[in-house]
């Protein structure tokens, strides 16, 4: 049994809409709930992920001819399983993307949606932190999508001009005894477009570097070589498209008396202790051995 919604109500639209009008308010949904504008958010993702399964079926019109009679079990029944996260919804739309945030003029096939950077960030822990799980926050910097021109690189109310050098193909052809040589043009960087206007504020690039308190949470248990992923909390994306996540590398710093043993914390100073079915069991500590690995015993001889 599925307990997915309708796609029509997640479009908000009527069951005899358009094209025009399914994706009007599929942009509407996707521009509000972009995995840019709202990063590390569950809820928006979900949103997201929702809006763009919906907007699948619904604008192939066999898919909806088939959602429409036989409705989410019929789709699953013909192999269609929806998204399987970003990735996937933003190499189906591509282009899209661009459109919707005003970064084609629909001159161009290629899409240039870009995911933005995955960041990464070094964070040393104490070994009590590490054992016992901690909230911490990290002070990060990171490119952002200037809010100014929201990533378009034009000063607000400007657009985006087709390049007149290549006419928007972004490469240009240049003869050279028999043969024709295309190359990137130089004129807009092989983009198909030029800024007649760029944004004051990022100064046409887009993007500003930001500073940003992110705060994480450490489960118990990490250990040096650890890695958590913060999705979404990288940089932001190029011309729409999502942003990277932030991988966070822990290193736990030695304690001065206790260590990990797998996943027991053991004391090494004196006497030794090991956690075995809810109990704590005391060693003297063998002195002929070096302070930070205590032989143990069998359990069974344990007094
Ligand atoms: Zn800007
Ligand atoms: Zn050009």
């Amino acid at each position: 049994m599925t307990n997915k919604r309708d796609y029509y109500e997640i479009l908000n639209v009527s069951r005899n809409a358009d094209e025009s009008e399914l994706k009007a308010n599929y942009r509407k949904l996707a521009l509000k709930y972009h995995p840019d504008r709202n990063p590390g958010d569950k809820e928006s993702e979900e949103k997201f992920k929702e809006a763009s399964e919906a907007y699948e079926v619904l604008q192939d019109p066999q898919k909806r001819n088939i959602y429409d009679q036989f409705g989410h079990q019929g789709l699953e029944g013909s192999g269609f399983s929806g998204f399987s996260g970003f990735e996937d919804i933003f190499s189906s739309f591509g282009g899209i993307f661009e459109e919707f945030f005003g970064f084609s003029n629909g001159s161009r096939s290629r899409s240039r949606v870009q995911k933005g950077a995955d960041l990464r960030y070094d964070l040393t822990l104490s070994f009590m932190d590490a054992a016992f799980g901690t909230e911490t926050e990290i002070d990060l910097q990171k490119m952002e999508a200037c809010s100014s021109c929201g990533g378009s690189k034009c000063e607000p109310d400007t657009h985006p001009e087709t390049c007149r050098q290549c006419n928007g193909t972004g490469q240009v052809s240049r003869n050279q005894g028999f043969f024709t040589v295309r190359t990137t043009c130089y004129q807009c960087n092989g983009n198909g477009q030029t800024i007649p206007h760029p944004c004051t504020a990022c100064k046409g690039a887009g993007q500003i570097r930001i500073r940003k308190k992110v705060a994480v949470k450490i489960p118990a248990g990490v250990d040096t070589g650890s890695r958590l992923r913060l999705t979404g909390e990288g940089e932001s994306g190029i011309y729409g498209g999502p942003p990277g996540d932030l991988y966070v590398f822990i290193h736990v710093e030695e304690h001065d008396f206790f260590e990990r043993d797998n996943t027991n914390v053991v004391c090494c100073t004196g006497c030794a202790w090991r956690y075995h079915n809810g109990s704590y069991l005391k060693r003297q500590k063998d002195t002929e051995n070096s302070k930070r690995h205590p032989t143990w015993p069998p359990l069974s001889s344990s007094r």
